[in-house]
């Protein structure tokens, strides 16, 4: 099924440009592997650089230029998948083994996080979000912007499902909370602006004391 929700134009644009991020830029590399839309459309962007560049006159390829290529690839192994979680592999290439990844639960919510990537300190950053079956992501307030698209199963999100593919973004200042699909549960890849994700009730307690805790 194609994505009904898509990135705005604003943003395949800074992707088409180079102008995004890493983490926006793995974020939309990983919306335009499900959606042959914004792939179009990226395509469309970035024809007039394409065709400057075929008009530039063709040159001699130097002699063992394509053994070099083939022995630099061969010595880098492709990715390995990771089950149930359909990232594309230009992606995972990208970021660190599965078994690097460093989950925290959020209390009591059958929920789980994983910062895939960092730009800089106090930066946007990288995220991966699994919810169990039925599960309910916490109330949250955003100091900074949150975007993301869903890779498997399905979430509410302020009165809309979004499934494979689709993607969703909460403006700065404002708070959600998520409620995944009952049957499949959620995995989600999101970009976080400040990396500030307060909490609300006895789980912000929860969360300040552990922050607390971990810087000292
Ligand atoms: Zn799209």
């Amino acid at each position: 099924m194609m994505p009904v929700n898509h990135p705005p134009s604003e943003r395949l644009l800074a992707y088409a440009t180079g102008a995004a991020d890493v983490p926006l830029r793995l974020l939309l590399e990983t919306h335009l592997s499900f959606c042959p839309a914004c792939a179009r459309e990226v395509g469309r962007l970035t024809a007039p650089g394409g065709t400057l560049l075929e008009a530039v006159p063709a040159e001699p390829v130097p002699t063992g230029l394509f053994e070099r290529i083939w022995a630099e690839a061969s010595q880098h192994e492709p990715p390995r998948p990771v089950e149930g979680v359909p990232l594309p592999p230009s992606v995972l290439a990208e970021l660190p083994p599965a078994e690097d990844w460093r989950w925290h639960a959020v209390p009591g919510s059958g929920s789980r996080t994983a910062r895939l990537v960092s730009e800089a300190p106090g930066g946007c950053g990288l995220f991966l979000v699994h919810l169990q079956p039925g599960a309910r992501f916490p109330r949250h307030a955003h100091r900074g912007g949150e975007e993301g698209l869903v890779l498997a199963g399905g979430v509410w999100d302020r009165g809309r499902f979004l499934e494979a593919g689709d993607w969703g973004s909460a403006p700065a200042g404002s708070s959600h909370e998520l409620l995944a699909d009952a049957k499949e549960g959620c995995w989600a890849l999101i970009r976080e602006e400040c990396e500030d994700v307060r909490l609300s009730g006895w789980r912000g307690v929860v969360q300040r004391l552990a922050q607390c805790h971990s810087t000292r």
